[in-house]
Formats: C-alpha cells, sequence, structure tokens
C-alpha cells in the first residue's frame, strides 16, 4: 500500500451521526432495537440507508435476495464526486449492465447487517454496515484509486428471524429452494416477509454472484462476549467462526409409581438425561477448554410429581472453532449419552439436527486486519467467534475477515449492547486500513 493513503481516517462525527440516525428505527426506548427481518422498521432502516448511500453519490444497488448496496467503482480509475454516477432508477441493478471492462474486476466486499433478533440491541450489525459506509466515503472523498471496487453491503435476515445468514447464503450459491420452502421462522411468516419487500422468492435462488466477481469479505462486528474487555484490548482479529452441531437425544426408561417403586427397580429417564447434562460441562471445562455446550430445553413425559419419568427429551447443540476438536467433542458428547443411558437401564434416540463446519478465516485478511492495527498503533488479540455471522457462508467463495470490537460486559441480543464510542471508531479505522491493503492488491 502507498504511504499517501497511511493518514486517511473515517471521520468520527459523520459515524456517530449516522449510528444514532439509524438507531432511532424499531427504538425500543429502553437502548435497543426491535427490527426483525423485513418487519416495517427493518424496511424503515434500510430505506433510510438508501437515502444516505444516494446523498453521498454513491450507487445504490439491490440483488434478487434483497441485499442493499453502497457500490464504489473505484478500481478503475479515482471517481471525482461530479462525476459520479446517477443512482439507478430501477431497484435492481445486474452485473451484467456494467460495462465490460468493469465486468471481470473484483469487488471487496464491507458489510454486516440492519436486521436484530427481537428486542435487540442497535450495535449488533447496525456498527459493521455504517462502518462500512463510512470507509466507501473515505475512498471516494480522496480519490482513491484502488485495484478492487469496493461495496458496502446490507445482507438480508443474517440473524433468522426469517431463514437465517440468508442474503449471504444467496451470493455465495449455497442456498436451496427447500431452505425457502421450511425457514425457520415458518413459511407464512417468510410470505409476508418478501412481500413487505416487495422481493420474490425465486430471485433469491439466482443471487449467486460469480466467484471472480468477489475479490474479498470483511466485516466489523461487537464481540458479544468479554474477551477484548477482560484483556483491555481494543480490537479482536476473529481467526475462526465456530462450527455448531445440534441434537435431540430422547432417553427413555419406564414409567412407574414414584412412591412404591424402590429406587434400585426404577428405570428413570429423568436420571439419565439429568447425568448427562452435567457431564457435558465437565467434558467441556475438563477437555475443551476453546468449546462450548449446551442443553437448552428438556422435556419431561409423563411429566408429573408421582409418576417415574418414561421419557426425556433433551435439545443440545455443540460449538467447536476447529474441524479436529468439533469431531473430537461430538464424538465425546455422543459416547457420554450412551454411557448415562446404559448406567441407569435405559434406551437412547439420537437424532442429528443440523450442523455448520467451524470456518476458519482468510490468512492473508488476517495479516491485512493486523498491518492495519499495527499501521494505527492499535493493540489486538487473535480469537474465535461463538456466533454464526455471513462471513462463514462467503469463506466458500472468497478471501473472509472478521474485526471484533469490545461489547462492555459482553452483552449483546439485549438492550444492555454498548460499544464505547471510541472502540467503535477504532474498528472502523481498521476496516478502512484493512480494506485499502486488500482492495489495492490486484491479486489478494
Ligand atoms: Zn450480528
Amino acid at each position: 500500500m502507498s504511504n499517501n493513503f497511511s493518514s486517511l481516517r473515517i471521520n468520527p462525527a459523520r459515524l456517530r451521526a449516522d449510528f444514532d440516525a439509524l438507531a432511532q428505527f424499531g427504538a425500543t426506548g429502553d437502548g435497543g432495537i426491535h427490527r426483525p427481518s423485513l418487519s416495517d422498521a427493518h424496511l424503515s432502516a434500510r430505506a433510510w440507508f438508501r437515502d444516505q448511500v444516494e446523498k453521498t453519490g454513491l450507487e445504490f444497488r439491490v440483488d434478487g435476495a434483497g441485499n442493499h448496496s453502497a457500490f464504489l467503482n473505484c478500481a478503475a480509475q479515482p471517481v471525482i464526486a461530479s462525476e459520479a454516477k446517477q443512482s439507478p432508477t430501477s431497484n435492481v441493478e445486474i452485473a451484467s449492465s456494467r460495462k465490460p471492462l468493469l465486468a471481470m474486476t473484483p469487488t471487496l466486499l464491507l458489510g454486516s447487517h440492519l436486521d436484530s433478533v427481537p428486542n435487540g440491541g442497535r450495535f449488533d450489525g447496525a456498527l459493521g454496515v455504517l462502518c462500512a459506509l463510512e470507509v466507501l466515503r473515505v475512498v471516494k472523498e480522496n480519490q482513491v484509486a484502488l485495484a478492487m471496487n469496493l461495496e458496502a453491503i446490507d445482507f438480508t435476515d443474517e440473524e433468522g428471524t426469517l431463514v437465517g445468514l440468508l442474503g449471504s447464503a444467496a451470493i455465495a450459491g449455497h442456498l436451496r429452494a427447500e431452505h425457502l420452502q421450511n425457514p425457520r421462522g415458518g413459511r407464512d411468516a417468510w410470505e409476508q416477509g418478501i412481500a413487505r419487500a416487495g422481493l420474490i422468492e425465486k430471485e433469491f435462488l439466482n443471487a449467486a454472484r460469480p466467484r471472480e466477481s468477489l475479490g474479498g469479505y470483511l466485516e466489523v462486528h461487537i464481540e458479544q462476549g468479554k474477551r477484548l474487555v477482560n484483556a483491555r484490548k481494543p480490537i479482536g482479529i476473529v481467526t475462526d467462526i465456530v462450527g455448531i452441531a445440534s441434537y435431540r437425544l430422547t432417553f427413555i426408561g419406564r414409567a412407574d409409581h414414584a412412591g412404591s417403586t424402590t429406587m434400585e427397580d426404577r428405570r428413570d429417564a429423568a436420571q439419565g438425561a439429568s447425568a448427562f447434562t452435567l457431564a457435558t460441562r465437565e467434558i467441556v471445562m475438563r477437555d475443551f477448554p476453546q468449546c462450548v455446550a449446551n442443553v437448552g430445553k428438556m422435556e419431561f413425559t409423563p411429566g408429573a410429581f408421582n409418576i417415574v419419568p418414561a421419557r426425556v427429551i433433551v435439545l443440545f447443540e455443540l460449538r467447536a472453532p476447529t474441524a479436529d476438536e468439533f469431531a473430537r467433542l461430538d464424538a465425546a458428547l455422543i459416547e457420554r449419552a450412551r454411557i448415562e443411558a446404559h448406567r441407569f437401564g435405559l434406551e437412547l434416540q439420537i437424532e442429528f439436527l443440523g450442523r455448520h463446519a467451524p470456518t476458519p478465516m482468510s490468512e492473508h485478511a488476517q495479516i491485512a486486519i493486523r498491518a492495519a492495527c499495527e499501521s494505527l498503533g492499535l493493540a489486538y488479540i487473535a480469537l474465535v467467534s461463538g456466533a454464526g455471522h455471513d462471513a462463514q457462508n462467503l469463506a466458500a467463495v472468497c478471501p473472509v475477515g472478521m474485526i471484533f470490537v469490545p461489547s462492555v460486559e459482553g452483552a449483546s441480543h439485549s438492550a444492555r449492547e454498548l460499544t464505547e464510542w471510541e472502540d467503535c471508531v477504532n474498528g472502523a479505522n481498521v476496516l478502512l486500513h484493512a480494506a485499502l491493503r486488500i482492495a489495492g492488491q490486484p491479486n489478494f
């Protein structure tokens, strides 16, 4: 990267004004926001984003999956404000309508999501989209010529009110018709959401982008944990996004009179299910310090004071950062479930519900983020993301990197969510400098 760019910084006052304006959409009055995907509040936030993009003279785009973008053609030549292209009047601009000369120029995506979980926080996702927009504005104002174009993107339905990590799956070409037939939020909510947004279901399946058009993806996000605060470091460089496996286990015993059946004679499903639940903590803490396991639900049948439980359904998931730990932890926990079932004379049924493999972030992207931190004099640590993000979909098709900023008290998905403003500004500047490093190289 040329030294000419080393003094570039984002505009903190402009970023702050954006942040405060955006936090009004779906505001719950307690510092939080309620902006489920494709709800009225979410669509209002998206309309506001479009306004900001167009006011800046950036090109606004919407793809078939409803992903909203600001696009800056900065690869061919510096863009001068007065010559900025008019925003398209149509809602959808497709790659084929671009000049042939630029057709193969890769684009570096920067972004996150404007949707929230129900009653979520105002930083999760919103910060990453606004940092991305701010980076494009700085590059445009300074007429920086790069080897790649830049795009600030707001992915559709990251949080999974409807489907989950939806816009990025569509771009990466992972989305299948069956994902939309049986969405996790229910078919009715899905149909109502896309109708409100004016989107068409089959277009989601046509939104995959050619690999050669994707130069990479970078995202600023709040950590949603306490590691940065505890380490007193302003920046986290994500090395991996955890893999997640989820199961439904059914421990099957026998219903008996709870008063007249001796303890020896019982085949008590609650004992096996509870012993397994306690063992998950013991196994993870002893042998898998980087991993977590969670029993989120137990259902007892028949479910009465005076009947020995005949059946207990346990919903549980495990998360691990590497493929090796993922496989070993999975095997260890399932084996322990079998052992506990046997110990209490129970049958065990194992149903596998779903799996996302652990996703390593690109080594090149991590190097660029580290170099950006060093040039800005910001301390950093490497860490694993315990939450899913759009980057895990895009990792299959382009180099991806994530920049974490500290979450006060580790709070997230709550109105208590807070990141100190100085940390937000630091994250935006790291995104700017990492993007300049990556987009400045033609063959990153
Ligand atoms: Zn998020």
